[in-house]
């Protein structure tokens, strides 16, 4: 190969050497993006606006008495669909992370970064909420450069002031919001309403939240989806060369040109005006192939459909469509991976959802008190004594009774009475099984145990009993 061929073929590929939002020598490049205009832009818009209605409605729906959704880390308890789940409950949290993980595979490797353009609170506060006041504020994408090249004269320091605090005080409801997806909204609205001094460690972290918010619409912006966010990170190995992503279909656009020349030197559909790039908010050219910094905002359909409506050529010069697709000529399927992957997500999906519904309202553990054996009572009954611990997911107290199922005999709570288990608490408790002589086969029976509200059996446990060894 020629050095100048090399040469060449290094530069086109010189823009994976570093981001796009970073210069050679090594500094940030501050992305201005177009207002992106179109049908996809629209969907974007409503799709934002439902989720922007689901976020802000959640903390406020009550189940049974409960927040619909609460994800408490500090106390360690979570409330999913108005259920409570303990520490307890750890294999159903580690089964839906898996499952979360499985998911997150399976989907991509099908749907490319389809979540990162459309769902992504990130992506949706970002660009549906801190670009359009920016745009409001400071004006276009060439009216903000402008503005940044500007001396600091009345008109800056207006507008940029207005924008910093119109952005912190976004940043602090959404600061608000995001505290009651952790304590709930009724001790959210203690923090707001009582005095500082009572709340300071909530207030603390509504501030420190609020600048965390503020730090990344302001500042770090496009950086989170690009250096931070794992997800973003992964792409390089969740996708592959049939997923479906945002593509140049490099066939139809190349070689490029402008419009002028297109006839005389059989160009491709691209004209080169590079509106792909301007709306971009990561900043890269779709037309250099999937990089890991695109989200899939889709802003680049958008603005090349438009390009294409002006010079009379079809649209989709860049759309959804699968590397293979585009080099196949081949337009988007729906294909049967497509299908297979989407059936193995629903059956993750109900296995999950089977488990939460299913998931016992008590989760109790009854041992034998270690270091004891067996008792005597009289000459023709055994007794042993047992650890009763209960958690109670309920928002009701429990008055729970022991019986035995398998065997005659009797149960004697010791503090006579049942065990009380308050309401999304904890009790436990001591008690012994008393069996007669003779039901006793083993040196080890196993034998089952109900455990009751009142006559409604709630959980039933199987444990060991000791006897005599038998000659
Ligand atoms: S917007 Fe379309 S025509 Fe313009 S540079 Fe991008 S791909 Fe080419
Ligand atoms: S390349 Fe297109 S889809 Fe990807 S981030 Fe940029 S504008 Fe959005």
């Amino acid at each position: 190969m020629s050095v100048a061929k090399e040469n060449i073929e290094k530069e086109e590929e010189s823009f994976r050497d570093r981001i796009a939002t970073v210069d050679k020598s090594g500094k940030r490049k501050w992305i201005f993006a177009q207002k992106p205009k179109g049908r996809f832009t629209n969907w974007r818009n409503y799709v934002s606006w439902l989720f922007f209605i689901v976020f802000l409605a959640i903390p406020f729906i009550q189940v049974n008495g409960r927040p619909l959704l609460l994800f408490n880390i500090p106390e360690a308890k979570f409330i999913l669909f108005g259920k409570v789940f303990w520490p307890q409950d750890f294999f159903i949290f580690g089964l839906t992370m898996v499952s979360f993980v499985i998911f997150i595979v399976l989907f991509t490797a099908a749907f490319g970064r389809l979540f990162c353009g459309w769902i992504c609170p990130q992506t949706i506060f970002m660009e549906m909420v801190f670009r359009k006041i920016e745009y409001l504020i400071e004006g276009s994408a060439s009216e903000q450069r402008l503005l940044a090249k500007a001396p600091w004269n009345t008109e800056k320091i207006t507008k940029k002031t207005t924008k910093h605090l119109v952005f912190f005080i976004m940043s602090f409801v959404i600061a608000n919001f995001f505290l009651a997806y952790i304590i709930g909204v009724k001790d959210l609205w203690k923090i707001i309403t009582e005095p500082v001094s009572e709340h300071f460690i909530g207030f603390l972290s509504l501030l420190i939240f609020s600048g965390i918010f503020y730090g990344v619409y302001a500042f770090f912006r496009e950086q989170v989806c690009t250096v931070v966010c794992p997800y973003g990170r992964l792409q390089g190995v969740l996708l592959d060369r049939n997923s479906m992503i945002v593509a140049y279909d490099y066939k139809r656009g190349e070689p490029r040109g402008k419009l002028k020349d297109k006839e005389t030197l059989s160009l491709g559909d691209c004209i080169d005006c590079l509106q792909c790039v301007n709306v971009c908010p990561t900043g890269i050219d779709i037309r250099n192939g999937t990089q890991l910094e695109c989200v899939n905002c889709t802003a680049c359909i958008d603005a090349c459909d438009n390009i294409m409506d002006k010079i009379g050529r079809p649209r989709g010069l860049i759309r959804y469509a699968s590397e293979n697709g585009i080099a196949g000529r081949e337009p988007l399927r729906y294909t049967t991976r497509m299908k297979l992957y989407t059936a193995l997500l629903l059956v993750l999906v109900v296995i999950l959802s089977s488990l939460l519904i299913t998931r016992k309202d008590v989760d109790a553990t009854i041992m034998r008190t270690p270091g004891m054996l067996y008792q005597e009572r009289g000459t023709d009954s055994i007794s042993n004594l047992y650890n009763i611990k209960v958690a109670n997911k309920t928002m009701n107290e429990i008055p729970l009774t022991v019986k035995l199922e398998s065997k005659p005999g009797k149960v004697e709570i010791i503090g006579g009475g049942p065990i009380i288990v308050k309401q999304e608490g904890q009790g436990s408790g001591s008690f012994f099984l008393v069996l007669p002589r003779e039901s006793i086969r083993d040196r080890k029976n196993i034998i089952q145990l109900g455990l009751y509200r009142g006559t409604e059996r709630i959980d039933l446990i199987k444990t060991t009993f000791l006897g005599p060894v038998t000659q």
